[in-house]
């Protein structure tokens, strides 16, 4: 029985100590493959080098929503560049996030659109972090025509957007949130869906499952694990089976 961390960041110094034994410990605890997205051009290159130092792990590029301010578009010719010269599994995280504030809305629009081509361009899923701006990102996907598909991470939209992103061949990606006792819309999509509608991620280290602290680890990936299987009235391995396979839908050339 294994499951794919679809999100985390194990470049992050918070998870740098012993990562060698840690990977082994969590292969132990189900895990078979760690997506890592970039969301920085400074983290870029240790995100790459952890990829060629371990098999397990899928490398992502991208410029987060909420780190645009530090890039410009030297950063985007470098990201075009890095895509020809390394072996990248995806395009990210990339997205719009309007929680806090909608000043720079024009700017991270911008950024997410030139990103979504560059993907489209080489045939490569994206993994979008969104926040309270489903509706842009829905919008931009379509006017751009991007078919290459990917992972909402950490959903947090409704279960109305949850189908637009299910039509355009989207996965949802589903963490710690899952496991708090409020998140009730988020628990009812996951109820309603078919299951082939999620992948598992951690966001570690941060987004840790309700009574975890940080630093969150993939390791906690069991307890997302267990909530789905429990909202779903499944085994375990049935979350394990689906989900696994609804990642390799997503990326077909990763695993083969
Ligand atoms: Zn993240």
């Amino acid at each position: 029985m294994k499951i794919i961390d679809t999100h985390c960041h194990l470049d992050d110094v918070a998870l740098a100590l012993h990562l060698r034994e840690n990977i082994e410990l969590w292969k132990e605890a189900g895990l078979s493959y760690f997506f890592l997205p970039g969301i920085c051009a400074k983290n870029w290159n240790r995100i790459l080098n952890l990829s060629h130092q371990f098999p397990e792990i899928k490398a992502g590029l991208g410029i987060h929503p909420l780190f645009i301010e530090e890039h410009d578009l030297h950063d985007l010719e470098q990201l075009k560049n890095l895509l020809k010269l390394e072996k990248v599994s995806f395009i990210g995280e990339i997205g719009l996030d309007f929680f806090t504030s909608r000043l720079l809305q024009k700017e991270q629009e911008d950024f997410f659109t030139q990103q979504l081509k560059l993907a489209q361009q080489c045939k490569k899923p994206v993994i979008l972090h969104v926040r309270s701006g489903h509706n842009e990102v829905l919008k931009i996907i379509k006017d751009n025509n991007f078919t290459q598909r990917g992972i909402v991470h950490a959903y947090s939209g409704t279960q109305e957007e949850a189908k637009r992103y299910l039509d355009l061949g989207f996965k949802l990606g589903l963490g710690g949130t899952l496991t708090r006792p409020n998140a009730h819309k988020l628990q009812s999509i996951a109820q309603n869906l078919p299951l082939d509608s999620f992948v598992l991620e951690t966001d570690a280290p941060d987004m840790p499952p309700y009574k975890y602290t940080h630093p969150n680890t993939p390791n906690n990936i069991v307890v997302v694990w267990n909530k789905l299987a429990e909202l779903r009235s499944c085994s375990l391995e049935e979350v394990a089976d689906v989900s696994t396979r609804a990642v390799m839908e997503i990326f077909p050339h990763e695993f083969f």
